[in-house]
């Protein structure tokens, strides 16, 4: 494209909340067929509520999100602070974490009052050899409800559920389907459960779901699709979507999430609004048909 045609887009899109890195990006995003998305934070606003918090047998609502509280305060995570601000709001006690270790795309596990705590998904329950009892008929129907579900540990003992919410953006449903119409097929990538996944994606009319996946196998997923032949966006907001979204044809990257995510894209969106995503697709397809 001439530089002409590139400072216009750069700057059409920059008024609309699209920041475009550089002519490459823009020249690439035209011949994108497939959009990969990420969940939490991309699709949803990435601000989760914690929903409710069920004891097994022999534990109780306060002493488990207690435990909970008191472990995720040493965590960044976005369902850490949930836990965190739920438990500050019922003033309930918090106690220090020793040995506190943080689990990439599964939890985090140390000691609390003498405890041994962990909090996190299903493959860390069974990294631990726990089995979840009775509380996997609960942890579904939440799952097929859209909550994220988190199993706690206390002692080697399958102790509670704590589950969150998190609301999809105001503009996500909207954004996917133009994005249909301009001829994109939208995965979703996510950490999350598959039955989470499958509800969130059945609201929003997306093509296909890849859950369970571990951070450094999104990068992996962004390859395996451009080895069938495809040219791929990935859309992302997380340090873990870093290295898929720099695998990418095109890497678009949420405003609002990490600086590492920002610096690995060709497209940052302000504001984190997705109909970016249909302004920057677009800009690229005028920008490259006024040079042919
Ligand atoms: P996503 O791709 O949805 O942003 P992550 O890869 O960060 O998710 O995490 C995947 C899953 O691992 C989460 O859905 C959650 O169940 C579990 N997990 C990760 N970090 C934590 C944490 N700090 N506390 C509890 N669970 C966690
Ligand atoms: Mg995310």
């Amino acid at each position: 494209a001439t530089p002409m045609s590139i400072m216009t887009a750069t700057g059409r899109g920059a008024m609309a909340g699209v920041l475009i890195k550089n002519a490459e990006a823009l020249e690439r995003f035209a011949k994108v067929d497939m959009l990969i998305v990420d969940k939490t934070g991309t699709l949803t606003v990435g601000k989760p509520e914690l929903t409710a918090v069920l004891p097994a047998d022999g534990f109780d609502e306060d002493s488990v999100l207690m435990l909970a509280a008191s472990l995720e305060r040493g965590s960044e995570h976005p369902l850490a602070d949930a836990i965190v601000n739920t438990a500050k709001a019922r003033n309930a006690t918090m106690e220090d974490a020793v040995d506190f270790e943080a689990i990439t795309g599964k939890g985090v596990r140390g000691k609390v009052a003498g405890k041994d705590v962990a909090l996190g998904n299903a493959k860390l329950m069974d990294d631990m050899g726990v089995n979840a009892g009775a509380l996997s008929a609960d942890a579904d129907s939440r799952r097929d409800n859209g909550e994220t579900v988190m199993f706690i540990v206390v002692d080697g003992k399958a102790a509670g559920l704590v589950c969150v919410a998190d609301p999809v953006k105001e503009t996500t449903a909207e954004a996917l389907k133009a994005l249909h119409k301009v001829g994109l097929k939208v995965i979703m990538a996510t950490g999350d459960n598959a039955r989470t996944a499958k509800a969130v994606a059945a609201r929003l009319g997306i093509d296909d779901i890849r859950a369970d996946v571990l951070p450094e196998n999104k990068a992996a997923l962004v390859k395996e699709l451009q080895e069938k032949g495809h040219r791929v966006a990935m859309a992302g907001d997380g340090v873990n979507d870093a290295p898929a979204l720099a695998q990418a044809d095109v890497g678009i990257a949420m405003g609002t999430g990490a600086d590492v995510a920002i610096e690995s894209a060709g497209f940052t969106l302000v504001k984190g609004d997705l109909l970016g995503i249909v302004k920057a697709r677009k800009l690229a397809v005028a920008t490259m048909r006024n040079i042919k």
